[in-house]
């Protein structure tokens, strides 16, 4: 039966932002003044969101199921080599990745000068076309501990085809 069927997936992440850390998006290392992500990966809060995208789409668990992080292997892991693990296993499953749509809430610094960049990062590393992967950035207006700049948070929609 060739029929084609169509699936959503959705993914959120946060993470911490202290000194001393870099700040990594999509694997495009953004300069931040040393305020980076804390995390057991490279904290690549963008990358952990569209891996649960593409997860939750096939609902095949998500990335802690697959990348536990009290797992020794995946400390300070590279998150891009996540992403694409993971789109080989929802590939093993029967399923292609058709786009992504993300956002990504940061106070500072701005994410603008380098969106086309990270597109070009994520959509290169999963293979999929120029209009394919689609990545936004906002502030959260000053609001809560985000908008403090205590933290950044991603949220990014997949859609697949079986
Ligand atoms: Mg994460």
């Amino acid at each position: 039966m060739a029929e084609h069927v169509y699936r959503t997936g959705f993914g959120y992440d946060v993470h911490r932002l202290e000194p001393g850390n870099q700040l990594i998006l999509g694997g495009v290392t953004i300069p931040s003044d040393g305020i980076g992500t804390v995390a057991h990966s490279d904290g690549d809060v963008l990358a952990h969101a569209i891996c649960d995208a593409i997860l939750g789409a096939c609902a095949l668990g998500d990335i802690g199921t697959h990348f536990p992080d009290t797992d020794e292997r995946f400390r300070g892991a590279d998150s891009m080599v996540l992403l694409a693990e993971v789109q080989r296993i929802v590939e093993g499953a029967g399923y292609r990745i058709i786009n992504i749509d993300a956002t990504i809430v940061l106070e500072r610094p701005k994410i603008a000068p380098y969106r086309t960049r990270i597109e070009e990062s994520i959509r290169t590393r999963l293979n999929l076309g120029e209009h394919d992967v689609s990545v936004k950035a906002t502030t959260n207006e000053q609001l809560g501990p985000v908008g403090a700049g205590h933290g950044i948070a991603a949220y990014a929609v997949a859609m697949l085809r079986r």
